[in-house]
């Protein structure tokens, strides 16, 4: 029988761009993955398709599933041959219960192993702008909870930590917070000692606070501080006025939905994370390879009856591909073929199987293109692989100069709706989403998901031209990039309106 194992995973403190390589491969070669409630959507969706996804984390009228239960889970799919990954927010040894839950694994002699996360007790003071030592301030860093049980006292040696003189960080603090720091007072800190919260740190939604031991809980109080948050006392707190980077990112605070198709999102999702954005993915267009593509593989077949390839996306090149490597091919199958890509981004999946373009128009658009190719004066035919409903603007062009081509379909966009609620709620929400579209077909995909709704309070952030045209069709206020790539489209974001 296949023998099981159970991988405990840290998944960092809430940047999904915070889980390790490590935590990543073993998410996305699981067969059951069981969560908690910290876990960020975006490292979430890594999780195959088709593995087992089991909830812990969930609170039905505030009754979370019991430790022994997660612990007989994780036994017993072990125990089925299941590669099973157990991912707890930050650190899973560290307030984590990790240590609880591998002991009945190891009483069975099921193989387990542990992947340690960012733990949030030092990276969410650090987005906070709160390195947790300093050589000027401190000398040790200390980590505390704060979980104070119903009816009994805090139990912490507030004495003790007050003599250390270094950094206190306290996790699961937000309700004992007056508690604790009448503790440090009582113990003889300096009432004017600063102290910081920070909640839900290295998430859009972060907020800091800045004070002292003896303001700090009124402060708390007043900005409504929730859990999960970070209690850290010391001077080293000071810093966050000088090193508070998080919050000035220039998309701190916006909420963005990243339309492209699931496979393609992942860049332009990370670059506008990476600027603080609040990214939600909604991959509201899917691109479907026609099988079999008898057109496209009898054109390959004749390859050396034309003189230029040329492709309108990056799903072309890789439908091409996939349709080569399946059919026993390589590269080699195109031979001297001239490519042409509308754009960077269409050559950079070329260059994934060492071709590159032998010509990019200036403007990234179906027109340009065509415009491009009678520059060159082709002597043969072409050859277009795109997809269904391609514009006409790149065979009108081609038409005009009088240029033989085979326009091919060889894969078609279809419309999906994963997540449409959660994008309704955004859309109706208080602070106003800008959505990106990176084609017309995005467009069209987003207006056929969401159906009639008021647009009105949406901008739509447009690559090029002819997505622009469609987004206003549909009654959308549109910023456009100053040329059709993700490098533009971002800048043109982080200008605004
Ligand atoms: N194993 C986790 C901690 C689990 S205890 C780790 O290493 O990070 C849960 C506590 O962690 C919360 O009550 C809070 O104090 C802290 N915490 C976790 N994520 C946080 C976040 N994004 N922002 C602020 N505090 C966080």
């Amino acid at each position: 029988m296949k023998m099981g194992q159970v991988i405990l995973v840290g998944a960092g403190p809430g940047d999904p761009g915070l889980l390790t390589l490590k935590g990543r491969q073993a998410i996305e070669s699981a067969e059951v993955v069981v969560y908690d409630r910290l876990v960020s959507q975006a490292i979430l969706n890594l999780i195959p398709e088709n593995a087992e996804k089991i909830n812990v984390g969930k609170e039905s009228a505030h009754h979370l599933v019991p430790q022994e239960e997660i612990n007989q889970i994780l036994l017993d799919k072990a125990l089925e041959g299941k590669r099973v990954v157990r991912l707890k927010g930050g650190d899973p040894f560290l307030f984590g219960r990790g240590g609880e839950e591998l002991e009945l694994l190891a009483e069975h002699g099921v193989l387990f192993q542990e992947v340690p996360g960012i733990t949030s007790a030092i990276a969410v003071p650090a987005y906070g702008g709160i390195p947790v030592t300093h050589r000027d301030y401190c000398s040790s860093l200390h980590i505390i909870t704060g979980h104070q049980r119903a009816g009994k006292p805090l139990d912490i040696r507030f004495d003790a930590l007050v003599k250390t003189g270094g950094t206190l960080v306290f996790l699961m603090g937000v309700s004992a917070l007056a508690n604790i720091c009448k503790g440090l007072l009582d113990a003889g800190m300096e009432p004017d000692m600063p102290a910081a919260v920070v909640e839900k740190g290295t998430t859009p939604a972060q907020q800091s606070i800045l004070a002292t031991l003896s303001t700090l809980p009124d402060v708390a109080k007043q900005k409504q501080v929730k859990s999960p948050a970070i209690i850290i006392v010391g001077r080293v707190c000071t810093l966050s006025q000088k090193f508070d980077w998080f919050d000035k990112l220039p998309l701190k605070g916006k909420s963005v939905i990243v339309t492209r198709p699931k496979e393609r999102a992942g860049t332009l999702s990370d670059r506008l994370r990476a600027l603080g954005a609040d990214v939600t993915e909604f991959p509201c267009i899917e691109t479907i390879p026609c099988k079999p593509c008898t057109q496209m593989e009898q054109a390959v077949e004749r390859i050396d009856a034309y003189q230029w390839l040329v492709f309108t996306s990056p799903a072309g090149v890789s439908t091409l591909m996939d349709m080569l490597y399946s059919t026993g091919r390589d590269v080699r199958a195109l031979g001297r073929i001239r490519l042409a890509a509308i754009g960077p981004g269409t050559d950079r999946e070329l260059r994934k199987h060492g071709l590159h373009a032998d010509l990019i128009p200036q403007v990234y658009d179906g027109a340009h293109l065509g415009e491009a190719l009678c520059q060159e004066k082709p002597t043969g035919r072409v050859l277009i692989l795109r997809a269904q409903w391609g514009t006409p603007a790149l065979t009108a062009a081609l038409d005009s100069c009088k240029i033989s081509y085979d326009d091919i379909r060889c894969y078609e966009t279809r419309y999906t709706c994963p997540n449409t609620e959660q994008v309704r709620t955004l859309l109706t929400g208080e602070q106003a989403p800008i959505v990106t579209f990176t084609s017309a077909s995005t467009v069209n995909g987003f207006a056929a998901a969401l159906g009639d709704m008021d647009y009105s309070n949406i901008t739509a952030a447009c690559i090029g031209a002819q997505t622009e045209a469609e987004a206003r069709k549909h009654g959308l206020r549109t910023i456009t990039a100053s040329q059709a790539t993700m490098d533009a489209l971002i800048q043109r974001i982080v200008e605004g309106e």
